[in-house]
């Protein structure tokens, strides 16, 4: 049997497919989620149901967003899975995930990502913060790493301001490449997203705090003078407070928020010099 081949289904690289065969892997992630019966639990990327069968029996039914055809059809057809689950057949990308909440009842979002959607995928499903309890994930460990950082490490950035503006950010465990098959080529973990119930220093529009994240970490080695020269001057960094010869990464969340509602309130024209 070919390496790629698990419970006579070809794993697809380009839906980033690798599946958990580890039971005790398994369990201790179920363990980690907890679902309970009478939650609005939803698993992005079911596959082959490793984590959606544990979660099943101890919550009795559950969402799942899967865009593999096959995988769909196997769902909708599994002799004991079938009749717990409502399939959405769909590009989580694009899905609206608003649409699953149901007498209020916010979403326990989990999966084991393909970790070449992930990025965007988070960005994608931060969108949806108000309407989330948590959410557990399956990443590159690398990607839990980038979400979790201090400001001062080189790993902080926007990924990891993005994230925790909306939500406080818990590595739960590490995993590696042999509870997967195929077995990818990097460290996996889970990560543990709780959004702020309220958000203590709100951002006036969440696309500028994107904005100065995406200007001032183009190029991480610039000083922000440099790299900020298009949204403020050194003189207005300066009046807030903020040294223009420092460097993206050792300016703090709440730095990315004043900057954000400073270039909300003091748009810079296209065109100017
Ligand atoms: N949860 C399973 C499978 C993980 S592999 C397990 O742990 O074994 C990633 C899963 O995400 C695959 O089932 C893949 O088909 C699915 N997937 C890939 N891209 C997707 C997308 N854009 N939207 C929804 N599901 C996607």
């Amino acid at each position: 049997m070919s390496k790629r081949t698990h419970l006579g289904h070809q794993a697809k690289k380009r839906f980033g497919q690798n599946f958990l065969h580890n039971e005790a892997v398994i369990s201790s992630i179920v363990d980690v989620i907890n679902p309970e019966p009478g939650e609005n639990l939803v698993e992005i990327g079911p596959g082959l149901g490793a984590l959606t069968e544990p979660v099943v029996e101890r919550a009795g039914k559950l969402t799942v967003v899967e865009l593999d055809r096959d995988l769909a059809r196997r769902l909708r057809h599994h002799p004991f899975l079938a009749e717990h689950l409502t399939i959405h057949e769909t590009d989580a990308l694009k899905f609206d995930f608003s649409e699953l909440v149901i007498d209020e009842k916010p979403l326990r979002i989990f999966g084991n990502l393909p970790y070449n959607i992930s990025t965007p995928l988070i960005f994608h499903l931060l969108t949806f913060h108000d309407k989330v309890q948590d959410m557990h994930f399956m990443l590159q460990k690398e990607v839990v790493e980038r979400m979790a950082a201090s400001p001062n490490c080189k790993t902080y950035g926007r990924l990891s301001i993005m994230t925790q503006y909306q939500c406080q950010v818990i590595p739960v465990m590490e995993i590696g490449p042999e509870a997967f098959k195929p077995a990818p080529k990097v460290d996996s973990a889970i990560v543990r997203l709780v959004p702020h119930k309220k958000i203590k220093n709100p951002v006036k529009d969440i696309k500028a705090l994107n904005q100065v994240c995406l200007a001032g970490f183009n190029q991480r080695r610039k000083t922000i003078r440099n790299s900020f020269k298009k949204l403020l001057t050194s003189d207005q960094l300066e009046s807030m407070g903020i040294n223009p010869g420092l460097r993206p990464e050792n300016l703090s969340v709440d730095d990315y928020i004043m900057l954000a509602n400073f270039v909300v309130d003091n748009p810079v024209e296209e065109d100017q010099e």
